[in-house]
């Protein structure tokens, strides 16, 4: 299957691990949006949110994965976002969390 995130999962393209587990992937993001922005994939591939939702393994793997992001980094205050569809900004279509941290991230933005 012709998936980025597929093929850093399996090592074929480079990315900046930070830590992973049977079930999932984090790296950093190439573009970063904030001064933290970290990526945790499932290692399986499942094309969004809503996917991720009906393999309950993988989507605890994800949530599991943040977390342990978070505690790696010492972060604190972090969001977590998942985009889910192209009009809403997923470019990506392999599931991610983006974990975001560093700067002001209240929501909704002022
Ligand atoms: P989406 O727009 O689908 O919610 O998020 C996709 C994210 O993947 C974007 O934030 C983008 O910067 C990141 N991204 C795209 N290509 C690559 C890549 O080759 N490597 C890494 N590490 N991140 C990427
Ligand atoms: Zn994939």
């Amino acid at each position: 299957m012709d998936c980025l995130f597929c093929k850093i999962v399996a090592g074929e393209i480079p990315a900046a691990v930070l830590a992973q587990d049977t079930g999932w992937l984090a790296f950093e993001d190439i573009d970063p949006k904030a001064p933290v922005h970290v990526l945790v994939v499932p290692k399986r591939h499942l094309a969004d949110v809503g996917e991720l939702g009906s393999d309950p393994q993988a989507a605890a793997a994800v949530l599991a994965g943040v977390g342990a992001v978070a505690r790696q980094l010492g972060l604190t205050a972090y969001r977590t976002v998942f985009n889910t569809g192209a009009e809403a900004g997923q470019s990506v279509f392999h599931a991610h969390a983006h974990v975001l941290s560093g700067r002001n991230l209240t929501w909704p933005p002022g």
